[in-house]
């Protein structure tokens, strides 16, 4: 008897650490896309870098701040929602791996491609693994060196950076 009820207490600590660690293994394995142009909490176009994952359904959002009202009471936007189109999702890693790192991927970052849906371990391996956006080369009006403008003078040209040029 006293050993049963060792094995009872080893199996009830089982269950209560797989319940408290599942967070960061256990992946949805079936999951509804629900399509919508309109953003149920703000009335502004999703975007599909925004979107959350209730009751094995993903909805998507316009903002940051739209998403995380969403998540403050999901029942009342989801009514809001207006013949969605739902699109039944294919989970690409099954393996619960993030395809970028190759760490265990979290359930919380997420990308909904076509009809299949990827997991990843942060929210910076979403970005890498999207084609369409690409960084932005930002122009900045001190390109050129100073030492460039040193090796390269040029009467017509005057540089027109107006930070104060560094000499040293
Ligand atoms: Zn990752």
């Amino acid at each position: 008897m006293k050993c049963f009820s060792r094995v009872f207490f080893i199996l009830c600590l089982t269950l209560l650490s797989g319940s408290l660690f599942a967070q960061t293994e256990a992946l949805p394995k079936e999951l509804t896309d629900v399509r919508v142009n309109i953003c149920p909490v703000s009335g502004s176009f999703t975007h599909e870098e925004f979107a959350a994952i209730f009751e094995g359904k993903i909805y998507h959002f316009s903002c940051a701040t739209a998403t995380a009202e969403f998540i403050k009471k999901p029942a009342e936007f989801i009514a809001k929602i207006k013949s969605p189109l739902e699109q039944k999702l294919t989970v690409s890693n099954t393996d619960g791996i993030c395809p970028i790192s190759k760490k265990p991927a979290k359930p919380e970052f997420f990308q909904v491609h076509g009809d299949s849906v990827t997991f990843y371990c942060s929210s910076e391996c979403p970005r890498q693994d999207c084609p369409k956006i690409e960084p932005i080369a930002i122009a900045t009006p001190t390109a050129q060196t100073p030492q460039a403008l040193k090796d390269q003078p040029q009467a017509g040209q005057v540089p027109v950076a107006s930070a104060p040029l560094d000499k040293k």
